[in-house]
């Protein structure tokens, strides 16, 4: 398998088509996230989690204009965590992410401490119709990895192994990223067995990461299983955020609110809470939006 460097998502299959697997690089991607909310370890542990379990929402989507948000809301400290992918483009934001809490007794950050793991997460897939597919499941653990997992089993009846990592000291993301595997109607008990005896190999995934390219574990951990790579997508940390989404967000608050704030005299600014860009309105550009919103 050719290597490349940098985020990236490998869609692949195992034992012509019994089950598909997923397995992805969000380095890159954690570290935007990080910079742009400053967040503290453990919680970029947690939007990178997010992110990355996200990708493969997103990357699992067909049609151009589809996108995916997935919405956790697990009563910790973090509050709400919201992540989109539109295919490789993902971004996310969080009520809270600037905590420090003590590292867990085994030495990993602590995740689901931040996320908290008594509430819900829900998946809507915006498809283009009328309707957004909406998918919703119980917290298991906040850590995520296994809340994936029970979400894919639940709400879309795939069994699914889901593992996610992120490696991060100080403000520097060392490695993250995430696999999952499903298999796939018609997979034999073998091919289940395989996999499952395997799964040990799959837990520590940003630590297999830092020591060796994605397609080199995809190699070493499917040998024996008819690998084949069907697709690779390249994952970015990107907003589609515009003055004129921010302008439909303005005159979606309403005439009279929008007036009032034209007579306040003050303008307004609006931050955009993926990217933390500044959008600043004068009174007179508050103005003309209104004039051209009555036309
Ligand atoms: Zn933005």
């Amino acid at each position: 398998m050719e290597r490349h460097t940098g985020d990236e998502m490998l869609h692949m299959d195992l034992m012509g088509g019994q089950a598909r697997v997923m397995l992805c690089e969000t380095t890159q991607m954690t570290q935007t996230a990080r910079d742009i909310h400053e967040a503290t370890p453990v919680c970029t542990a947690a939007v990178g989690r997010l992110m990355t379990a996200t990708a493969m929402l997103g990357v699992m989507m067909k049609g151009d204009r589809e996108s995916v948000t997935v919405t956790i809301k697990g009563g910790g400290p973090m509050g709400t965590l919201v992540a989109v992918a539109d295919h490789g483009d993902v971004r996310v934001t969080a009520d809270q992410m600037q905590l420090d809490v003590p590292t867990r007794e085994d030495g990993k950050l602590d995740v689901g401490g931040v996320i908290g793991h008594n509430g819900r997460m829900s998946v809507v897939k915006d498809l283009g119709l009328k309707e957004p597919y909406i998918g919703q499941c119980e917290l298991v653990s906040g850590e995520l990895g296994i809340d994936f997992a029970n979400y894919f089993t639940v709400s879309e009846q795939q069994p699914s192994l889901v593992s996610l990592g992120v490696l991060v000291k100080g403000d520097q993301v060392i490695k993250a990223g995430g696999l999952l595997i499903q298999p796939l109607p018609g997979c034999s008990e073998e091919t289940l067995e395989a996999l499952e005896l395997r799964s040990p190999m799959f837990a520590e995934i940003s630590r297999e990461l830092a020591c060796a390219p994605k397609e080199e574990l995809a190699e070493d951990w499917f040998r024996g299983l008819e690998l084949r790579l069907l697709d690779r997508t390249p994952l970015r940390y990107h907003c589609p955020c515009s003055r004129e989404r921010m302008e439909r967000a303005l005159l979606a608050i309403g005439r009279q609110d929008l007036q009032s704030i034209i007579d306040d005299g003050q303008g307004a600014e609006l931050g955009c809470h993926f990217c933390r860009k500044q959008y600043k309105f004068t009174t007179s550009e508050l103005q003309a939006l209104l004039a051209s919103a009555q036309v």
